[in-house]
Formats: C-alpha cells, sequence, structure tokens
C-alpha cells in the first residue's frame, strides 16, 4: 500500500507495524491503493472508510507495550485491507452485530473469521489481529473489549489505572527497519509531498 501523512507520524506507524512479520508483510499488500495516517491527540485509535485514513492517538498508544501497539495498528490495517477487498461485505459486516465483537467486521479482524465471510480468495488465517499476538507470544482477544477491560472480565477486579500521560513517543523497534523498507516508506511520503507517484 501507498501510505501518507505526515512523516513522523508515517515512520512511526511503519516502525510499529514491522515489530510483526505479519505486519511487515500487511505493508506490502495493495500497492496500488493509498492508506492515509494521521496524528490524534484526543479519542480512539481508528480506521475512518470514509476517508481512508486510520487516526493514531499517539499518546494511548504510548503507554502500551509496543507489541500491543502493533496489533493494534494491525487490527486497524486489516479494517484498511476489508475496505479495499470488497467495500459493500466490508460495509454489510460492519452492520451485523456479534455477540461477544460488537459486529461480524470486529469478529473478523480480530478472530480471522466470521459466520457472514465470504471465500474471497484472501488470507484472513494470515491477516488477523489474534494471529498477530499469537506471532508476538501474547494472548488472543476473545471479545471487542479494550485489553484493560478483558483483564477486568476475566480477574473480576478492577483494573490498575494508570494515571494520564500526555507525550508518551511509540515504541522503538527491537531491530533495525531493513533500509530498503525505510527507504520506500519515506519515499512514499516524499512522493506524496512532490506530488509523484511510484
Ligand atoms: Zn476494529
Amino acid at each position: 500500500m501507498r501510505l501518507e501523512g505526515e512523516p513522523g507520524i508515517v515512520a512511526s506507524y511503519g516502525r510499529v507495524m514491522y515489530l510483526s512479520e505479519i505486519g511487515e508483510h500487511a505493508l506490502l499488500q495493495f500497492p496500488d491503493k493509498t492508506l492515509k495516517i494521521v496524528a490524534i491527540a484526543s479519542g480512539a485509535t481508528l480506521y475512518d472508510a470514509s476517508s481512508t485514513t486510520i487516526s493514531i492517538n499517539v499518546a494511548e498508544l504510548g503507554t502500551h507495550p509496543a507489541e500491543e501497539q502493533c496489533a493494534t495498528l494491525c487490527h486497524e490495517t486489516f479494517h484498511f485491507f476489508h475496505d479495499m477487498l470488497d467495500p459493500p461485505n466490508f460495509r454489510r459486516r460492519n452492520t451485523l452485530s456479534s455477540r461477544d465483537f460488537d459486529t461480524e467486521e470486529e469478529e473478523l479482524t480480530i478472530t480471522g473469521t466470521c459466520p457472514s465471510v465470504r471465500d474471497d480468495a484472501w488470507d484472513h488465517s494470515l491477516f488477523n489481529e489474534n494471529a498477530v499476538l499469537r506471532d508476538r507470544g501474547l494472548p488472543e482477544r476473545t471479545s471487542h473489549l479494550s485489553r484493560e477491560e478483558e483483564e477486568e472480565r476475566k480477574s473480576g477486579e478492577r483494573p490498575t489505572v494508570v494515571s494520564t500521560v500526555v507525550e508518551i513517543p511509540m515504541a522503538q523497534p527491537r531491530g533495525q527497519i531493513p533500509a530498503h523498507v525505510m527507504a520506500r516508506l519515506q519515499r512514499k511520503t516524499s512522493a506524496k509531498r512532490t506530488g509523484t507517484h511510484e
């Protein structure tokens, strides 16, 4: 995919995605489609289909461990994939309720399957949030509750309240991003600024 946005947030998005091989692989999908990345100071990190944009609440995301950040950004990216693959079915799944996951679109994005999914020749078994969590050795999600709410439900206790932190930088990757990938990310952001496309 092509990435569009301020170079800082686009590079942060790329670094966090690169923490998982699945995220790395995701960056190579839909080479002719453009995903916009925007940093926001309040509100939820989410994919907005009306503007094909992932809005990232950097301060909030920064309170989570790096590998959860990766799972969250992969999750939003997989909504983008579903939107690009089959817009009518993406919209339809957003209206179909699911007992534990709010909607079938959330169920598909988190687990890789849902009752209404069709065989659309797309590897949902690779591109789903639980696959990323498994890949990183983290527990899978069993609902669309936040991770904190899921912990609370499991333990029956209130989670520890973390005081509000205003500025926390995005996690640094443990390894270097290969030069060719970083070059591609930078080329994409600079191509946008000059109005040209690869
Ligand atoms: Zn979602």
